[in-house]
């Protein structure tokens, strides 16, 4: 990786680009870190060299690329940041010290505070900004490609700490690409045993679903080339660490057969319009699979604004997955909130409200209310380590999404009942349930809410506390900390298990 490489990666990817003053930046962060080697026995400026370049490729503007460039000057050379800034300027050098300042988050489960106390750093630098995250994240992904150069036992920690952190926030960035190869880097190394297993049994059953699927390409084309469909067509294989992960669920367990978008196939169009139309064409080359149904995502976005129709159809007697989305919600998927940056600077750059409205931004900054919450409880509630640790769960779990009979929409962790619901609508409401709907239907306090689901709580008219029974069943930190704040138990009380 040169500095050359760099700058073919800006100029494909059509960034904005000053080149004396980027030039100057790479000028100071190259003497930084002159004589100094990665384990890899690489000069050290590679490093910030390849992050920068990742964070080119995804067109992530002039300041992002200029602070990767300069990422460890503060915490591995004699630099200051007051230097930075005098030198570079303070956007720069706001985020070269956040990133530095989130830079020390280390797993050890030995030390739960620490580690907890560390993501909470984590948070709220990602509330402030969050540009400081992606540097982070592809600042990890280098690490990760070059962590065969560290001894055994770091390895295990830093893989550790990408598949539990890292990934996971990629995820709820909405950054699919990222989120994906981390945890495909980190498998290996934390399950070598598995990973060759799976490699192996995999090998076969991708090259038969590869022959199978590159028929079915042929004849998709073929077809939306008469529709008028202006579409790319193309397989996807599915990672190894997610096969693994559904492999290993109790129901598949390793049974092949069971696995149905080992090879999907993604049908890329133009418009929005377009995927509806595609899907049409799909169906009508191949019987949608009874009881497996369609997931329209486009209707009903995924909380962390994925956006698709997936299809099971049958072909040959195979079940087979289609996924059909626009370029734009294709590029989504991949980069999310680096998408969203982007949204931003081209909101600077003039580009009407209605049209960012229309595209994902509206959304993705929605998304991120969570992540000011998060940083804001922590900051009331610093000192109680099972409230932390509830955080990081809630912050990390997997989200489902669901509406009021409004169409007011709460992102929620999975497993969430109507009183965590009601208490993410409003504190007080609290105070005031008597029972729930779901889709229209009654059901009990406790019920686990699925994504889409309309949610409903009948007001009681008198106020009265909260049920202390709530605590055994709620699943955001936000509800359990209301409940026992309402009924006068500290949090450092344990919640009946
Ligand atoms: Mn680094």
């Amino acid at each position: 990786m040169t500095y050359e490489d760099l700058v073919n990666t800006i100029t494909e990817h059509a960034i904005k680009l000053d080149k004396p003053r980027l030039q100057r930046v790479y000028a100071f962060a190259s003497a930084a870190h002159e004589g100094q080697l990665r384990q890899t026995g690489e000069p050290y400026i590679a490093h910030p060299l390849f992050v920068a370049n990742t964070l080119a490729s995804w067109d992530q503007p002039q300041p992002v690329l200029e602070a990767a460039l300069l990422h460890d000057v503060v915490e591995d050379t004699g630099h200051t940041l007051p230097e930075i800034e005098k030198a570079f300027g303070a956007e720069v050098a706001f985020l070269v010290d956040g990133v530095t300042k989130i830079g020390q988050v280390k797993l050890r489960s030995s030390v739960k505070a620490e580690f907890v106390e560390n993501l909470r750093k984590m948070f709220i630098a990602m509330a402030k900004d969050t540009r400081v995250v992606l540097i982070r994240l592809a600042d990890r992904h280098h690490n990760m490609l070059t962590l065969d150069a560290l001894p055994l036992i770091k390895q295990k920690r830093i893989a550790l700490e990408t598949l539990e952190v890292y990934a996971p926030l990629a995820e709820r960035l909405g950054m699919g690409q990222i989120k994906g190869e981390l945890e495909d880097l980190a498998f290996p190394y934390l399950y070598p045993e598995e990973y060759k297993k799976i490699s192996k049994l995999a090998a076969d059953h991708f090259e038969r679903a590869a022959a199978t699927t590159g028929q079915a390409i042929r004849a998709i084309k073929t077809k939306l080339a008469k529709a008028n469909i202006k579409a790319e067509v193309k397989g996807r294989f599915k990672r190894k660490y997610s096969l693994f992960k559904k492999l290993s669920r109790p129901e598949i367990d390793y049974d092949f057969s069971k696995i149905h978008d080992l090879v999907a196939l993604r049908v890329i169009t133009q418009t929005k319009a377009d995927c509806y139309a595609a899907l049409g064409v799909v169906h009508s080359l191949w019987r949608p699979a009874p009881n497996f149904g369609v997931s329209d995502y486009i209707a009903l976005p995924k909380p962390n604004g994925y956006q698709s129709i997936h299809t099971k159809v049958m072909n040959h007697g195979q079940l087979m997955e289609v996924q059909i989305r626009s370029v734009d919600m294709h590029y989504q998927a991949d980069y999310g909130a680096a998408a969203h940056s982007l949204y931003s600077d081209a909101k600077n750059h003039g580009a009407s409200e209605e049209k960012l409205k229309s595209g994902t931004a509206f959304k993705l900054k929605k998304k991120m209310a969570w992540v000011e919450q998060l940083a804001t409880w922590q900051n009331q509630v610093k000192n109680s380590e099972e409230f932390l640790a509830d955080l990081k769960l809630d912050a990390l779990s997997e989200r489902i999404y669901v509406f009021s009979p409004l169409g007011d929409v709460f992102d929620l962790p999975i497993l969430s009942t109507p009183v965590d619901f009601a208490i993410a609508v409003h504190g007080d409401l609290g105070f005031h349930i008597q029972s729930a709907k779901v889709n229209s239907r009654l059901v009990p306090l406790d019920h686990r809410l699925n994504n889409g689901d309309i949610v409903e709580i009948i007001r009681s008219k008198v106020r009265h506390l909260p049920n202390r029974d709530w605590l055994r069943f709620v699943k955001t930190s936000r509800a359990r900390i209301e409940i026992k704040r309402a009924l006068g138990l500290t949090h450092l009380d344990k919640a009946p298990k």
